[in-house]
């Protein structure tokens, strides 16, 4: 072995090292837990955590830690050592299975949304043994869900292995219709393109709203920005290149399939693809990706910019979200057939997808909300805050033509009887690259394009897994239920095209008409992130998500909490970091500037071009100001004189409920029990 071969998941845990580090039962009964999904089993937990420890020791490692992913959208991991005293003054390096399989963080700090009080430290992480355990800085990592002690969801992976469950659920009750009765498992694959910025570390550093913000708060324009588009897939600057050598190796030595790595259209723009794989994985290697593109960067001198929009007047960056349908057997649901046969299972699951597109549109532009993103989603240059769907030419006369049961006239010009079963081949390269669309059929996959460059994906596939579970959980009920099978499905996949072809549109979705033609159609067009958020605790959503497994009603109110305060946060930070660099630092040099032109007896000529800035910054200044005060008062006068309205009519009826059934200690035990 050489080269890539010799380092690729060189720190990684995975099969190769499980078979020859476990006895063999140990691992049959490891693999079926990962591969089936079931349940480990306990008494294998203790070799499987020794075994892991023995590796990682041999690797370097001293400290392991549960790596989770809580609602801040990035990691989290508390490192402990292997060491257990064995008598005073000597050690033994330790692991037990019951380490291995669960942790109690003392996680207080982590957003919760109210499902847990912060003064309630307790939260635990349990092992997810289908994301494999790597070493990163010396440090055993396995990869963990994170809930509540009362088992409330406090992260992202829990329910996006649940959205997983109930996609595999459904989707094998498809297959089973069709035949396949060799599939056992099925599950959505993943593969997210990245993009980023770079500058240099000695420039980030004397920006404060880099700094504090991620993006720029301030800065006039260059004169020279992206149009010359000399930069997308330009040759690389020799520090970028090394970059990014340095960067691929890392991640291939944790198993991340690091593949394509070039500039993008803006000037110091850069994107990283890696090759598909399962969701959860691809979820786990996306953050680890993150985590690696910012520490490499600082090892040579440069700061990674995961903002979604760091500079105005050049591109944002965003994250597109590739994915499909796999089953255990190897196929991809979404890969047109060759036989009419094939072809018909393909049929329906487009139109499982385009209904699951349709009918949640709000659910996918809630999952890509945040006060960053609102800068990218709707601009010129990066999907409209619209949800429609992109199908090329071919295949959308393919649909058509279902849909008005006529023959669809062929590439080759040969007419094709609209029999289900006839669709064309698709040569992948047709299904042209629309680059404006937000969610675009790309031959065998959907690429989803409005996800931010900083996100985490767990939140799209959650949504996207969900939706189109329930979709196949709605046309598994009626093709059971059929007598004949094949008349059934044509019908069903018939009226899908009709009722959902709306969410179509192959045309430019930055034109100012689709916004008018989207509103004819009656698509959702939610403009902010705040507009979308609200709605995702809707009846609809609420009961989508219940009905799979995947959040309970309190769990779902919990992330929109977390994520409207988010949003208030991150505006409320911007705010002050502007009035902090205009004040401190800006209006000084504007004055200190003046002077100097004063001093050089310019004052006549020049004195007025610096002295009007001056006072229009303090005029901005003094808006900005208010406004910030306007906000704090609107807390206060609206939010604040709501919640007393609530309080009184919260006591009245305190007096009015028997004393047993009020859930609270009264003011009376409260202030008079102390005896
Ligand atoms: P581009 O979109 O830039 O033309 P590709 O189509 O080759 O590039 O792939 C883009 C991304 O889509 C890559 O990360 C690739 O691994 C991923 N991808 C390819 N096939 C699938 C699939 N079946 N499921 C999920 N992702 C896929
Ligand atoms: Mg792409």
């Amino acid at each position: 072995m050489s080269g890539i071969e010799a380092i690729f998941g060189s720190m990684v845990f995975n099969e190769s090292v499980m078979r020859s580090l476990l006895p063999h039962d140990t691992y049959d009964k490891l693999q079926k837990t990962i591969q089936e999904g079931r349940e480990l089993d306990r008494s294998i937990a203790d070799v499987v955590a020794n075994a892991m420890k023995d590796w990682a020791v041999s690797k370097g490692a001293t400290h392991f830690t549960h790596w989770f992913q809580p609602l801040t959208g990035i990691t989290a991991e508390k490192h402990d050592a292997f060491l257990t005293p064995t008598g005073p003054g000597s050690v033994v390096m330790e692991f037990s299975g019951k380490e291995l399989i669960r942790g109690e963080p003392d996680a207080s700090s982590f957003p919760s949304g109210g499902l847990r009080a912060t003064f309630e430290a307790r939260g635990y992480t349990a092992w997810d043994p289908t994301s494999y355990a790597f070493i990163k800085d010396n440090t055993l990592c396995i990869p963990t869900a994170f809930c509540s002690y009362t088992g409330s969801v406090l992260d992202k992976k829990t329910p996006l292995l649940r959205s997983m469950e109930a996609l595999n659920c459904q989707t094998l009750r498809i297959l089973k219709l069709f035949g396949h009765a060799d599939v056992k498992r099925v599950f959505p694959t993943v593969g997210a393109e990245q993009e980023y910025f770079l500058v240099d570390k000695s420039v980030y550093d004397r920006r404060p709203d880099l700094k504090y913000t991620g993006r720029t708060l301030f800065g006039a324009r260059p004169s020279k920005g992206q149009e010359l588009d000399d930069q997308y897939f330009g040759a690389l600057k020799t520090r970028i290149s090394l970059f990014m050598r340095e960067l691929d190796e890392e991640l291939w030595k944790l198993g991340v399939f690091a593949k394509t790595e070039h500039n993008e259209a803006a000037p110091a723009q850069h994107e990283l693809a890696p090759i598909f794989t399962n969701v959860n994985i691809a979820t786990d290697h996306n953050q680890l990706t993150m985590e690696l593109l910012k520490k490499v960067a600082v090892k040579h001198g440069l700061v990674c910019l995961l903002h979604e929009k760091p500079f105005a007047g050049v591109n944002g960056s965003g994250k597109h979200n590739n994915w499909s349908l796999a089953t255990d057997t190897g196929l991809n649901l979404l890969e047109p057939g060759k036989s009419p046969a094939e072809n018909v299972q393909f049929l329906l699951f487009l139109g499982a997808v385009m209904k699951a597109v349709d009918e949640h549109q709000d659910l996918l532009r809630i999952t890509v909300a945040s006060a960053g993103n609102d800068h990218r989603l709707g601009a010129s240059e990066a999907p409209p805050a619209i949800v429609s769907m992109f199908l090329g030419c071919e295949l959308t006369s393919v649909v058509e033509a279902i849909t008005r049961k006529e023959s669809y006239l062929g590439p080759g010009k040969t007419y094709m009887e609209t029999g289900l079963g006839i669709i064309p081949k698709f040569r992948k390269d047709t299904t042209d690259r629309n680059r404006t669309s937000p969610f675009a059929f790309t031959g065998n996959k959907f690429e989803f394009r409005m996800v931010g460059s900083s996100f985490s994906i767990a939140d799209a596939n959650i949504v996207l897994n969900t939706a189109v579970a329930d979709q196949l959980r709605q046309f598994a009920d009626e093709l059971e239920a059929a007598d004949d099978f094949a008349l059934r499905v044509g019908k069903l996949i018939r009226r899908t095209f009709r009722e959902h072809s709306r969410i179509i549109f192959n045309g430019n979705n930055y034109a100012r008409e689709w916004v008018e033609e989207a509103e004819r159609r009656g698509l959702l067009n939610y403009r902010s992130s705040v507009d979308a958020i609200v709605h995702l605790t809707d009846e609809k959503n609420a009961k989508l998500f219940e009905r799979h497994g995947v959040f309970t009603g309190t769990e779902l109110a919990s992330r929109q909490d977390i994520m409207l305060e988010g949003y208030l946060k991150i505006i409320h930070i911007e705010a002050l970091t502007m009035l902090d660099m205009v004040r401190r630092e800006v209006l000084p040099a504007v004055v200190s500037y003046t002077d100097q032109l004063a001093g050089a007896a310019l004052r006549k000529k020049q004195l007025g071009v610096p002295s009007a800035h001056e006072e229009k910054l303090i005029a901005k200044l003094a808006a900005l100001t208010d406004s910030i005060y306007a906000c704090a008062k609107y807390h206060r006068d609206v939010i604040f004189a709501t919640m007393q309205e609530l309080r009184a009519v919260t006591d009245e009826t305190e007096l009015c409920v028997s004393a047993k059934c009020w859930p609270y200690p009264s003011y009376g035990e409260m202030l008079f029990s102390v005896m």
